[in-house]
């Protein structure tokens, strides 16, 4: 498969290309430079000279870059309603992840995990999870903001039929979702702190120096999305992945 690669100097190449998903599929993008603009618009929309002030690039370099990600579709431009003469850009993508170094040296421990399995339903199942997203790892593809986002619609989907008034009775609810569905023993403090312990995502898989829920911090935003009408943030702060005995998500209310 050939994905579009846009062109570049070797010195303004990032060593972990991020990869983008638009209207027409993947795009990747190493170059520095175009890396840093679609930082400076996930902040909200901008015009070119605001993006070439904060860049601190000459205009015809911004200018050239800006005309590239748009090519890739990555950005799109639009006139200013209160100046026709101004353009304003913004993301029309979404982040997918990123490429990174192969991690291969604990796919051999989930495979063993694997073979243990044999005959357990549940820990087969999860088993296969791990593999599957190890797997990804090992090829040098980290897939977390997918995860992410792909969680949030599995929450948004849950949330919907969830009838609840309030956060006591939310939290109360996505505890018993958790346990009844084999996805782990949630503890809640303050609306603030999920403590999870037995986690379907990550437990059983090995120290490997990061956190791995990605998923259930989707889901978490999702849930509580579709369930409340309100906007949080959930952030995985302790892991198996990152050494704990359990996950830890803190979620951050708007
Ligand atoms: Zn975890």
């Amino acid at each position: 498969m050939n994905l579009p690669l846009e062109s570049q100097s070797m010195s303004d190449l990032v060593k972990e290309p991020r990869i983008f998903s638009n209207d027409s599929g993947v795009v990747i993008i190493e170059s520095k430079t175009k890396n840093r603009i679609i930082d400076i618009l996930k902040e909200g929309e901008k015009h070119a000279s605001q993006i070439k002030e904060e860049l601190g690039k000459a205009k015809s370099t911004t200018s050239v870059h800006l005309s590239d990600l748009k090519d890739l579709g990555v950005i799109d431009v639009k006139e200013d309603s209160e100046d026709e003469r101004k353009k304003i850009f913004y993301l029309s993508s979404q982040l997918l992840g990123k490429s990174e170094h192969p991690q291969d040296e604990h796919y051999h421990d989930i495979l063993d995990n694997l073979k243990d399995s044999s005959g357990k339903r549940y820990e087969f199942l999860k088993g296969l999870f791990h593999l599957l997203r190890h797997g990804l790892d090992s090829f040098g593809l980290d897939v977390h903001p997918a995860l992410k986002e792909i969680g949030r619609d599995a929450g948004r989907a849950i949330g919907e039929d969830m009838s609840v008034n309030n956060r006591d009775e939310l939290f109360r609810e996505i505890s018993d979702f958790w346990e009844s569905t084999g996805l782990g023993k949630m503890k809640v403090k303050e609306h603030k702190e999920l403590i999870v312990r037995e986690c379907f995502d990550c437990c059983e898989m090995p120290k490997i120096g990061h956190t791995l829920c990605s998923l259930d911090e989707g889901m978490l935003e999702g849930v509580i999305e579709a369930a409340l009408n309100e906007k949080v943030e959930g952030v995985e702060e302790e892991c198996h992945g990152s050494g704990a005995d359990h996950c830890m998500f803190e979620i951050k209310w708007e």
